[in-house]
């Protein structure tokens, strides 16, 4: 065996030296220029495929698969020696973050490129191409002490919607008139992954397939710059760093140091081809989510990349100035500051080492632990998101802790047992800063993007922020035995907490069984369950073959308590035969889609119906829709949108009569305002106060800022709920919502106004003052009668990026609690 592997491997050492220089390039091996057609992602994987087995300069490592089935995987570039150590250049450079042990100091600087995020900002992956190419082939100097981490494509099902579209309408010649076919890309267009979120916006919150599979080997590396390339508006040449301002305050003089020192150097290039480009304007560094910020907060020099064309631009469009924009032009920009990254990354290794390790080593923390505690299934939620980021944790026994207390946002003492502790003495540290702490400093309001988004707030758990380290026990296990004799009882009694409790009752009603819940609380044994607790009785369930097993394989297989009784007569009168607890009736669910529809806000409700509620929906075309489209469903979900077309006077009046008939709307958001000032709907806008028109000059340069006091973007505010209304079973009478505009309605006069905002101070982050002045004394969630049927309200979208956990129940009460009465078809 011996033998044959030396000879096996002297003849692979003499091939693959062979080999190397007789490398396809891009256009050799796939028969056309780069830049004169639109590459298919199995042709790019094909391409990165051939080169691993041509070059000895590259390994591939698969990753996952897309929703869709397509193949994620990166590609390692450097030296053959280097990646034959690979794995240990990897231990030595973790051990610099303070993970592991390694066996020598590290000296390769570690570069990682990400392509194609945005699917239709599709001129990235080709230039990936032709990046790999030539760092293999004219450029291998720099890869001597650098190992080069390409992800030729972190969206593949969003670039090959774009991709075959395209290549369905272009015209040939291509034309690069602006109006014509195809830079007019139809909805929901092929920026967003196959559940239609933004992977850009999904790197913390890893609710997607494809964020969940790259954090995996993000982790592994942590490399120490990261480029995210994108690309913006048509007329916006090119965009470097360094980044514009806020800067979250974890980012260190380093990292914003050498975010110049990278962008001087891509100026060099670029000046020198008389290319233009701006920088420090636009693309700032502050909520976590992002591909420049997440990998920023984990150590590296993160930085967006955008070159002008996006899905508008096809093989070629003219600018408004007039200019011919061509997909080869914007290939040869990404692939120009690819490589220079690599460049000014080989020329920097001691640094880039020295001043990683630095990042790691920072100890000055104001707050050293958080203490959460709360329902089990979002704590267990909140642990799965902590192992995604390799944020470690623990527990901590029966003692008090004294901090700063989210709930009251005031210092106080509080008693825990058995609460989650998540802490900065960490390599995590600064991502455990960002993600926990209940107010981030902003330097900058102008931004991009939200401005709070604090875990405690967003899980809804009790928390306390310690100034001095919690200590903490191992890990303990779910020691709970599912698997207890469930006996022969006439009911079962399951309370309403989480979404986990929605997703079971979402089983049990797709296996037929009759389940109520009760309105009012109920006692048995002296236990108490609260309003909307789930109740499946025997009696209600004669159908079901081997009632008692059934139920309790379910309820084992999805790690559901059950609490049996013995008796009908309860402890408080709530019996089970009561007027009160009612049957929640398998809702027949439409959601509209298409061009009327917010595709985010749309994704987000087919997302969180499939993969986390796994409750069948019929999703419809708005374009197609009609009033008898309706005669089928009796639940209606309008997720963000503008209906104006959709609901015309006419259209409007037959869905209210749907309505009567005993049918429910779900609005969301924009969708709002298709019910606002109508008759019949009860909902109106909050009039803003007039103001005093001050006889005063804005200059032209200042407009931009007097008018984020208008807006909204993203921050926490405490709400009150009715808890005795359906809509609010399972929550406390208080609720941070996370307010994305600044659209604002009355209480409403002839529903139920179950979830307000009495009180208009932000929790966290920033509301422009006028907007905030105006949300006082409004409606968050609220439900309309109208005769049998109904319309809930909600003026914020608790889906939104599917990670504000603590808002998802209102949804799922909305299609199961609220107003769930027998609507025939
Ligand atoms: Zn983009």
């Amino acid at each position: 065996m011996r033998r044959h592997f030396f000879t096996l491997l002297s003849f692979f050492i003499i091939s693959t030296t062979i080999f190397a220089q007789n490398i396809q390039s891009p256009k050799d091996f796939l028969g056309y220029e780069l830049g004169t057609r639109f590459t298919n992602h199995y042709r790019v994987v094909d391409y990165y495929q051939y080169l691993a087995k041509a070059s000895n300069m590259i390994q591939l490592e698969e990753y996952g698969k897309t929703n869709e089935h397509r193949l994620l995987q990166i590609a390692y570039v450097s030296t053959p020696e280097n990646l034959a150590n690979l794995e240990s250049i990897r231990k030595n450079h973790l051990a610099n973050a303070g993970i592991g042990t390694s066996s020598a100091s590290a000296d390769k600087a570690i570069v990682w490129l990400s392509y194609n995020v945005h699917g239709n900002e599709s001129s990235s992956t080709e230039a990936s191409m032709k990046t790999i190419y030539e760092l293999i082939t004219s450029k291998k100097i720099w890869l001597q002490n650098t190992v080069v981490i390409i992800d030729p494509c972190i969206n593949p099902d969003g670039r090959d919607r774009y991709v075959n579209w395209y290549n369905q309408v272009a015209s040939v010649p291509y034309n690069s008139h602006q109006k014509a076919k195809e830079h007019d890309e139809p909805w929901p267009g092929g920026r967003p992954n196959h559940y239609l979120f933004d992977l850009n916006r999904d790197w913390a919150w890893a609710t997607q397939v494809e964020t969940r599979q790259r954090l995996k080997v993000y982790n592994k590396w942590l490399p120490h710059i990261h480029v995210d390339f994108h690309e913006q508006g048509i007329n916006e040449p090119y965009y470097f760093a360094p980044a514009a301002e806020p800067f979250h305050e974890v980012i260190t003089d380093w990292q914003r140091n050498f975010q110049i020192q990278i962008g001087k150097n891509h100026a060099g290039y670029f000046d020198k081809e008389g290319w233009l480009y701006f920088t420090r304007e636009r693309f700032d560094l502050f909520y976590p989510s992002y591909g420049d910020t997440y990998p920023t907060f984990n150590g590296a020099i993160g930085m967006t990349y955008e070159q002008a064309g996006h899905g508008r631009a096809g093989l070629g469009i003219m600018t408004d100035e007039g200019d011919l924009l061509t997909l080869k032009d914007r290939i040869a920009h990404h692939h120009t500051t690819g490589l220079s990254t690599v460049e000014i990354s080989s020329k920097n290794v001691d640094k880039l080492n020295a001043e990683f390790k630095k990042f790691f080593s920072n100890k000055d923390f104001t707050y050293k632990s958080y203490v959460l505690e709360g329902n089990q299934d979002r704590i267990n939620k909140l642990t799965t998101l902590l192992d995604r980021h390799e944020i470690k944790y623990g527990f901590t026994a029966n003692t008090t802790i004294k901090g700063y207390d989210y709930e009251s946002n005031s210092q106080k003492s509080n008693k825990v047992n058995n609460a989650l502790v998540v802490s900065t003495n960490q390599p995590k540290a600064k991502m455990v800063k960002v993600l926990f702490e209940p107010n981030a400093k902003l330097s900058d309001s102008v931004t991009y993007d939200i401005t709070a988004w604090s875990i405690p707030y967003a899980y809804g758990l009790k928390t306390t922020a310690s100034k001095t380290l919690v200590s903490t026990n191992a890990i303990t296990k779910d020691s709970i035995i599912f698997n207890s004799d469930y006996g022969t009882s006439p009911a079962y009694i399951i309370s309403w907490n989480s979404i986990k409790d929605a997703a079971f009752l979402s089983r049990l009603l797709k296996n037929k069984f009759r389940i109520r819940f009760t309105e009012k609380p109920i006692v048995y044994d002296g236990k108490k369950f609260d309003r909307g607790s789930l109740i499946i009785t025997r009696s209600d369930n004669k159908n079901i073959a081997n009632f008692n097993t059934s139920l309790a394989d379910l309820a084992n297989s999805s790690k559901i308590i059950m609490t049996k009784i013995g008796s009908g007569f309860s402890d408080n009168g709530v019996d089970l035969g009561s007027p009160d607890i009612k049957e929640i009736k398998m809702p027949k669910v439409a959601v509209m889609s298409g061009k009327t529809t917010s595709s985010l806000g749309f994704g987000e409700l087919w997302y969180f119906f499939e993969q986390e509620l796994k409750f069948p929906v019929t999703n419809i075309n708005s374009e197609s829709f009609s009033a008898n489209t309706l005669n089928s469903f009796n639940v209606l979900v309008l997720p963000d949108g503008n209906y104006k077309e959709v609901f015309n006077n006419k259209q409007l009046q037959v869905l209210k009569n749907w309505i009567s008939r005993g049918g429910k709307v779900i609005a969301m958001k924009g969708a709002l305002r298709t019910f606002e000032g109508k008759e019949g709907f009860g909902l109106t806008k909050k009039e803003r106060e007039k103001e005093d028109k001050k006889n005063e000059i804005i200059s032209y340069a200042k407009s931009e800022r007097k008018n984020i006091s208008n807006y909204i973007t993203g921050a926490i505010f405490k709400t009150k709920v009715d808890t005795t209304h359906p809509l609010g079973f399972g929550y406390n009478d208080s609720y941070f919502t996370l307010k994305l505009g600044s659209d604002a309605y009355d209480y409403l006069k002839k529903g139920y106004t179950v979830t307000y905002l009495e009180d208009n101070n932000v929790v966290s982050g920033f509301a422009g003052y006028k907007a905030a002045k105006n949300i006082k004394n409004t409606l968050v969630f609220g439900e309309q009668r109208i005769e049998k049927g109904s319309v809930i309200y909600m003026v914020d979208n608790p889906m939104f990026r599917a990670f504000w956990e603590n808002g998802k129940l209102f949804f799922a009460n909305a299609i199961f609690m609220v107003n769930n009465n027998s609507f025939e078809l």
